[in-house]
């Protein structure tokens, strides 16, 4: 933009070199534009005034004001420990703030006796009141300045640079950003629209969005940059699909040949399930219409997705190409290789694997079979998209659990050959329609919503560690009826090292109270060597073990149909997701099946939130849409998680469906007048087509 907008922010005044490189490190702050686009997550209303004694732990509360008079001071400690208390308290009640750093500067301006109007982020300890670095105002200046507007954005900061540049400080930037910009915002939607929606000037929604007037004007801001960031990413998407299919040039499969027929006719295991025919009968659609397929399947866990991907695969041989199936983890890649060689026994089909894990000969016949064609399909973990990997005619393209990706991984998703294979993503995570659109681009939606017949819903129960004899001793009633049990333990990067530590504890303590020879445990975690972990699946699936303790690896797709038992330890530490897909491990046989939550006694309100709702339902769509709910009611900060495609400051598709489905018609509407965004009255809207413009490697189309 020539508006100013690209300023680097070491000129924004109150900034400097060093703040600067502390904003982008930080928080990807590198323009006076990115400044004015940090919108406050919060708003604290000023006017509201808290007695110190409504301050409670249980109130919730994470910013408050409160008007105290000082009653004393103390020091602790010395040197970088150096300590400085103050104490006040007004009618209802005591507090105590401390300051850690600054010292001198607050001592100077802190009187004995005086009333001040406190602010800050409360904390507890014995039930009182403390804060730390918290803003201090006279009464006078508080007044004086609640003459504007009483609400006050409070901005995402992380830890290291609160420490630089608190509250006060970042609000005091974006003021110098706010001077410098003012006047030379453009907006980039045309009149006609604004009207249309609804929409305020950009201007004055960048300025309600940080100084709000009032609860009105805040609202309509939110609404106005919400839309923009959605119209944006519409307008990239519905581009991007207008552009795939004006290229016919997708693989025609037009029969059903001899692979297909021989499977379907002998070898099928069971009958199809109606969703299932449903989903093939989709995926056939979409593949005899000259155009590429990008198709997202959801389907609950256990709902046989796996069979709807095989018969696929099976179509795309038929048809003379060769299928490759991606799956986030080594022990999952090499279950789907097993089951897939398995059930393809005598149809004249040729199967590979290959994971990072592969010895040298497995892993050239599998290049060289893949090379060559004489392999139809190919089974692996992101091994599959390494630069040495040459597929002869890919056609069809796979990629199982697909929430497990990060966005590198499906980023290098391979630019093999010419002409794009059609794209099947599955995963068990189930969410709407026009969400998906905005979270993984431009796909198309199919749903497996009935599972196959015979399962008998999951027991699930909670117990806190106290029950630990009880739970020892429903784990032995089972095995003794000749079924297996998984004990998982959470993994989770921060504290690795401490959670390899519970697991081979509870993996010892296991050991203890189940001896053989009657009880067999094995053991399975990320930091064995590949072939270990083989050994002790491969124990567990041929029920020579009757207990497996593992980390969550296990956590997706695998399949032991006689386990029926899955007891999760520090239940409160995993995502409901997660929780749900683990449980998933279980039930798949004819047996009634358990899962048992293991928690400590104390627990926050929304740990007890998911382990309610998982001993509640089976039903993975309604745990979703809860989940959604419990994290979004969350820190905002917790949007960029689960590998967004989409760079969005303050629109929350999940949140804005509505936005989102408005946005949508009007990027719609837009390229269908104007389908380059060519006209001199669309610069601005190109422009934010490019500013929201998926990132290059999550382009679907682009995958050949
Ligand atoms: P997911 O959708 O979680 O990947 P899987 O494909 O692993 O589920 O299937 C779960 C289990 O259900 C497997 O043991 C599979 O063999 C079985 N299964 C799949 N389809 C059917 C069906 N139509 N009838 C009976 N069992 C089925
Ligand atoms: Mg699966």
């Amino acid at each position: 933009m020539e508006n100013g907008f690209d300023t680097d922010i070491k000129f924004v005044a109150g900034v400097g070199e060093a703040r600067a490189k502390l904003l982008a490190q930080e928080l990807g702050i590198r323009t006076a534009g990115d400044l004015l686009r940090h919108y406050p997550f919060r708003y604290i209303d000023r006017t509201r005034i808290y007695p110190i004694a409504e301050i409670t732990d249980g109130a919730g509360l994470s910013y408050v004001q409160f008007r105290a008079r000082v009653t004393g001071f103390a020091y602790a400690g010395a040197g970088r420990k150096r300590r400085f208390t103050v104490f006040v308290r007004d009618a209802s009640g005591a507090a105590e703030l401390t300051w850690f750093h600054s010292i001198k500067w607050i001592e100077s301006r802190v009187e004995q006796g005086r009333e001040y109007i406190v602010f800050g982020r409360p904390s507890f300890y014995r039930g009182e009141l403390r804060m730390a670095h918290p803003e201090l105002e006279t009464v006078e200046q508080a007044l004086s300045r609640r003459a504007e507007s009483g609400l006050q954005g409070i901005y995402p900061s992380t830890e290291k640079l609160s420490n630089v540049l608190g509250a006060k400080g970042m609000y005091r930037i974006v003021c110098n950003a706010w001077a410098l910009l003012a006047e030379r915002i453009a907006d980039p939607l045309p009149e006609a629209l604004r009207t249309q929606y609804g929409l305020v000037p950009l201007r004055e929604a960048f300025y309600n969005i940080h100084f709000p007037q009032s609860q009105e004007g805040l609202r309509q801001a939110q609404f106005r940059l919400k839309f923009d960031e959605l119209l944006g990413v519409q307008l990239d998407i519905l581009s991007r699909r207008t552009a795939r299919l004006a290229k016919a040039g997708g693989f025609l499969f037009t029969k059903v040949g001899p692979a297909f027929r021989t499977f379907y006719d002998e070898k099928l295991p069971f009958p199809l399930t109606g969703a299932q025919k449903r989903v093939i009968r989709e995926i056939r659609q979409d593949t005899v219409t000259g155009f590429q397929m990008n198709r997202l399947l959801q389907g609950d866990v256990g709902s046989g997705k796996t069979l709807v991907a095989l018969l696929s695969m099976l179509l795309a041989v038929d048809n003379g190409y060769q299928a490759c199936m991606m799956a986030p983890t080594e022990i999952l890649a090499r279950q789907h290789y097993a089951t897939i060689r398995r059930m393809l026994d005598g149809v004249g089909v040729e199967v590979a694997v290959l994971t990072g894990a592969s010895k040298a000969a497995e892993r050239r016949a599998a290049l060289e079979g893949i090379a060559s064609g004489a392999i139809d399909i190919l089974v692996g973990t992101h091994a599959l998209i390494e630069e040495k990997v040459r597929f002869a005619d890919l056609g069809f393209v796979v990629i199982d659990e697909q929430h497990r990706f990060g966005v590198e991984q499906r980023a290098r998703l391979w630019t093999k050959n010419e002409r794009p294979p059609h794209i099947l993503v599955m995963t068990a995570t189930p969410i709407p329609r026009t969400l998906a659109m905005t979270l993984y681009g431009d796909l198309d939606v199919s749903v497996i919503d009935e599972l196959p017949p015979g399962r008998r819903p999951i027991r699930t129960y909670h117990y806190t560690d106290a029950a630990r004899l009880k739970l020892f001793g429903f784990m032995r009633q089972e095995i003794a009826k000749g079924r297996q049990v998984y004990v998982v333990y959470p993994l989770i990067k921060e504290s690795e090292a401490m959670d390899y530590k519970d697991l081979t504890d509870g993996y010892e303590a296991i050991s203890r109270d189940f001896p053989l020879p009657d009880y067999v445990t094995a053991i399975c975690h990320g930091k064995m060597k590949p072939a270990d972990k083989e050994e002790s699946m491969r124990q567990f699936k041929q029920g020579e073990a009757q207990i497996l303790v593992a980390t969550s690896v296990i956590e997706v797709g695998v399949d032991v149909p006689n386990a029926t038992v899955m007891v999760i330890e520090s239940a409160e530490r995993f995502g409901l997701s997660q929780l749900h897909q683990l449980r998933g491990r279980v039930g798949r046989g004819g047996e009634q099946s358990y899962c048992i939550l293991m928690s400590g006694e104390k627990l926050s309100r929304e740990s007890r939130a998911r382990l309610d709702a998982m001993c509640e339902t089976n039903d993975g769509f309604r745990l979703a849409e809860l989940d959604l709910k419990l994290r979004g009611a969350g820190d905002i900060n917790g949007t960029q998680q689960s590998g967004m495609a989409f760079d969005l400051k303050i629109a929350n598709p999940t949140a804005d469906v509505q936005i989102l489905a408005r946005a949508r018609e009007a990027a719609a509407a837009l390229l269908a007048a104007d389908p380059a965004l060519a006209r001199p009255e669309h610069r601005g809207l190109a422009e934010l087509r490019r500013r929201h413009s998926g990132r290059e490697e999550l382009d679907f189309s682009k995958i050949s």
